[in-house]
């Protein structure tokens, strides 16, 4: 090759080779202008995403209040469709339930909850014969929105007492220990509560809303009828034209001191509080509790005042539910809700 032809090759060379320093040059610039433009995208999306986390933690929160608000609204609803205006002045009602674990209960405090949580002025006060309080409780007294209205306890039977119900002779009597649980929550939490009634609601018995009012009148003592109890079609204090009561139309031992059912009366919260003594007891005969909790208040025949037109009227009925006719092995399973179905577990628990 002569002289003229390399140095033309080298100048073309070296021309390529600016030629590609430059482009390489450029590129690099555009890379890191294109860089910058995407970490100011990237900046730019963060802060969006700062911003709508924000927006969101603020619409969460407007959500949680207007579902609180609703929740006031459907009370106030539910409470207003029963004309009753002058609600706040009306005395307490303390509706006390012993209630016990078995496959009917869910059914059976569904309709009695359904029908406390259309009563203004009324605190529901549900003691399980359990170790503990339950979730099926829990979320009913949700579902009823009671909470705010009604206290959820637990406390068993003895086991010496279930041991005793195995002897033929004796019937293990029903809810003793928590009515008495019940008592002393009032003595310490409601104690100066000046005008309350407290009433004992068996969870199977059926209850007229006009039962409520009558309570709410009683001084010291109401006494009044009870459909369907103790082998009659009604058991119900005698009424002398004076307005006293002077006997009782009981046929299963009426020589007790106060032949009632216990969902024939209720006492004023104050002879509770008084009375720190008061209460239920299992060394008392058979259909004993009625007359030995009355005593315990200090009270007597002459101090009942009977309600319901003069106890001419039936505003609660002792229904009693009739025991489910389950397999051993279905009711075994009834005891561990892991064994059950989806719809099983739902209709009991
Ligand atoms: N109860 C209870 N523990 C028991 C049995 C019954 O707490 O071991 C409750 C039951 O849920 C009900 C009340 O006590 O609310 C009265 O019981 P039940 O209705 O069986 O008595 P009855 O109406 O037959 O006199
Ligand atoms: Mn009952």
């Amino acid at each position: 090759m002569s002289d003229a032809l390399l140095i033309k090759f080298l100048a073309l060379m070296g021309f390529v080779v600016v030629v590609n320093v430059i482009l390489f040059w450029r590129q690099n610039v555009d890379m890191s202008e294109s860089k910058a433009d995407l970490e100011a995208t990237i900046q730019m999306l963060e802060r969006k995403k700062t911003n709508l986390l924000m927006k969101n933690t603020d619409l969460e929160r407007q959500a949680h209040r207007m579902a609180l608000k609703m929740e006031h609204l459907e009370i106030e609803v539910r409470d207003y469709s029963q004309a009753r205006h002058d609600r706040k002045n009306l005395p307490m009602v303390f509706f006390v339930t012993p209630t016990k674990r078995r496959p009917e209960q869910k059914a059976d405090l569904t309709r009695l909850g359904q029908t406390l949580a259309h009563i203004p002025n009324l605190f529901w006060i549900l003691v399980e014969d359990a170790e503990g309080p339950s979730d099926m409780i829990r979320d009913l007294l949700d579902r009823l929105k009671m909470t705010q209205t009604s206290a959820h306890l637990a406390v068993s039977t003895p086991e010496k007492m279930r041991m005793n119900a195995s002897d033929p002779n004796w019937k293990l009597p029903r809810g003793v220990e928590q009515r008495n649980a019940a008592l002393e929550y009032l003595r310490t939490n409601h104690a100066s509560w000046h005008r309350g009634a407290v009433y004992f609601g068996d969870d199977d018995n059926t209850y007229d809303w006009r039962l409520f009012d009558e309570i709410r009148k009683i001084n010291r003592v109401g006494v009044w009828p009870v459909g369907i109890v103790g082998g009659l079609i009604v058991e119900a204090p005698i009424v002398a034209s004076n307005g006293t009561v002077t006997g009782f139309t009981a046929k299963w031992k009426p020589e007790r001191p106060f032949p009632i059912d216990m969902a024939a009366f209720a006492v004023n919260l104050s002879l509770i509080v008084e009375n720190r003594d008061a209460g239920f007891s299992f060394d008392v005969p058979r259909g004993y509790q009625e007359s030995h909790f009355l005593t315990s208040l200090k009270l007597s025949r002459n101090d009942l005042e009977p309600r319901a037109d003069f106890c001419s009227k039936v505003y609660v009925w002792h229904t009693r539910t009739e025991k489910a006719q389950l397999s051993k092995k279905d009711l075994q399973r009834t005891l561990d809700p892991a064994q059950l179905s989806e719809p099983e577990r739902n209709a009991i628990a």
